[in-house]
């Protein structure tokens, strides 16, 4: 019985200990909080320091070519499209030329890329109606571009940044994972993390930052599951993290 008693003590003892020492920790920790302005800070820097050169990964040779490269890429890797799009600009590289193609030809020709159908019909409408409404011209403008077939915000959002150089972030389902997993932003959707991150970050780096964290996302962090404790992005941001960073899907 007073084995029993002395055993009971002991490990009550030690729980205790155990609690304290959880406790002390955790104090410690809440120490390593970051805040979300710093934690963009720790992204920017890193991203600088990796990425100082942001080429543009899909080939093009103006507006309407890098147009039609962007449309190309939904849902399709930049590698492919790269390997596509020489031979649709040797059928057409600008609008006039463009929609005279027979829309069966260009989707011969761009079929690789997935989603042919749509593609190939929105590449011939939007020609004829650039020709038709902006004189041959790609419009330098959301409303505009978000008007013609086949062009969404994410699509408008590249041109207008690496067409025109007029400031955006244009967010897709990687730089939505990216931005979660390092804890800058809650956003549920595209939208809302593109109004998140355009908070953060000074207008000037919009256009830059896209670009590095598609760089960083390619390299390093992809869609597979991560525990978000490898990187020294992640372990400067959040060094107290213990468990997997869960994203939401867009
Ligand atoms: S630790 Fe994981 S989640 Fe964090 S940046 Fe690296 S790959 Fe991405």
């Amino acid at each position: 019985m007073a084995l029993r008693k002395a055993l009971f003590i002991f490990l009550l003892g030690n729980l205790y200990r155990t609690k304290r020492v959880e406790k002390r920790r955790g104090r410690r920790y809440k120490n390593f909080m970051t805040t979300k302005k710093e934690r963009a800070l720790i992204v920017l820097g890193q991203l600088e320091k990796l990425y100082p050169e942001t080429p543009i990964p899909l080939n093009h040779k103006d507006p309407y070519t890098l147009l039609i490269a962007v449309l190309l890429s939904a849902q399709c890797t930049d590698e492919r499209v790269n390997k596509i799009t020489p031979a649709l600009f040797k059928l057409a590289d600008n609008p006039f030329k463009m929609a005279k193609q027979d829309v069966e030809e260009i989707k011969a020709i761009i079929r690789p890329c997935g989603l042919s159908p749509r593609k190939s019909k929105a590449i011939s409408e939007l020609s004829k109606i650039l020709i038709c409404k902006h004189g041959g011209n790609v419009p330098q403008n959301f409303k505009d571009l978000e008007d013609l077939p086949g062009v969404g915000h994410k699509t408008a959002s590249v041109v207008m940044s690496q067409a025109f150089g007029h400031p955006a972030f244009p967010v897709d389902t990687h730089i939505h994972r990216l931005a979660q997993r390092w804890g800058l932003t809650k956003g549920k959707n595209v939208k809302e993390t593109e109004r998140d991150l355009k908070n953060l970050f000074p207008e000037e780096k919009w256009n830059k930052l896209h670009l590095q964290f598609i760089y960083y996302g390619r390299e390093y962090c992809s869609a597979r599951g991560c525990d978000g404790t490898v990187c020294f992005i992640c372990r400067s941001c959040y060094p107290n993290r213990r468990r997997p960073v869960v994203v939401n899907k867009a």
